[in-house]
């Protein structure tokens, strides 16, 4: 008996050194990965722009600051680091490089609830239509019931990047994660938020509509990375209200249209304008500025930019 006894607590730390070191190795996975692959020439400049520039006077800036903690900014610091969105742009409604996002086998694991995150279900309503093809077309969200008015709540701290109106999505919220993931609420009756605002997990951000292309008072909700679609019940389970998991993957097989990859990039040398480069590759100055979120013409030589 005694001897039982013995194996059995020496199992028992063998189990114990087995979970703690496993716990280890996945605390350390859980952190964001780094997205290397990614050529990053904007990365810097919005984020820099709008946390290094206390005294600037413009207002949205100055909201942006105002509904900061010390704490959030520094978080928002590190954040750059491994921020692989060409830049922070409150006009644009898609990212549009899904197709750059993994390279080759990478998978990025995106952590969704430790840390402190918490999770909010946006709209406790009845699951109405799931992402994929419907009626010909991509359907890139879920979409939940509910009835004009009702309050859409944040699923995750974030910032809005996007509150406006749009010809199909109606009003629309779009939110940036601190893990790089955005969510958007579309077809509302109203906006509650307004760019650059941060918000807490479960703050409503808007009220329940039927605004845009809709047929009847729904809540479309998109989840997406670098722009590139997920289907949000890979991540929340629409009946209990509650996520699937503490952490995700992004990878090829998560990710919706990621493997026909058609982008090219160009390293910029000096001399050289937005025009010239749309010249040679058969494009438009406007095009390269909505691929890589660009605000002006500027350039600068080293740089590489996205041209297709
Ligand atoms: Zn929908």
């Amino acid at each position: 008996m005694r001897k039982i006894l013995k194996y059995n607590i020496l199992w028992q730390s063998f189990v114990w050194i087995v979970l703690c070191l496993s716990g280890t190795l996945s605390l350390k996975a859980q952190s964001d990965t780094v997205i290397t692959s990614i050529p990053n020439p904007y990365a810097d400049i919005e984020f820099l722009e709008v946390f290094e520039s206390r005294d600037d006077s413009s207002s949205a800036r100055r909201r942006l600051l105002e509904d900061l903690e010390e704490e959030e900014i520094s978080e928002l610091w590190q954040l750059r680091e491994s921020f692989a969105y060409t830049s922070f742009n409150p006009n644009v409604l898609h990212y549009r490089h899904p197709n750059e996002v993994i390279n080759g086998n990478d998978t990025v694991w995106i952590s969704l609830v430790d840390s402190g995150r918490v999770y909010t279900h946006p709209y406790r309503g009845r699951l109405t239509s799931p992402f994929g093809f419907r009626w010909g077309r991509m359907h890139y969200g879920t979409d939940v019931g509910l009835r004009i008015g009702d309050t859409i709540r944040a699923a995750f701290d974030g910032i809005v990047r996007i509150a406006q109106r749009n010809y199909s999505y109606g009003n629309i919220v779009i939110l940036f994660h601190k893990n790089g993931l955005e969510t958007y609420y579309a077809h509302m009756s109203r906006l509650l938020v307004h760019p650059n605002q941060v918000v807490k997990s479960g703050d409503p951000i808007g009220l329940g509509g039927n605004t845009g292309r809709s047929k009847g008072p729904h809540l479309h909700l998109e989840v997406r990375y670098l722009g590139a679609p997920i289907d949000p019940q890979y991540i929340i389970d629409f009946y209990s209200y509650k996520l699937k998991e503490e952490r995700f993957p992004v990878c090829k097989e998560t990710l919706y249209g990621v493997s026909s990859s058609g982008a090219r990039w160009h390293k910029i040398k000096s001399g050289e304008t937005l025009s010239s480069i749309a010249r040679k590759y058969r494009t438009s100055v406007n095009q390269i500025r909505v691929l890589n979120g660009m605000k002006s013409n500027k350039i600068r030589a080293g740089a590489t930019i996205r041209v297709r």
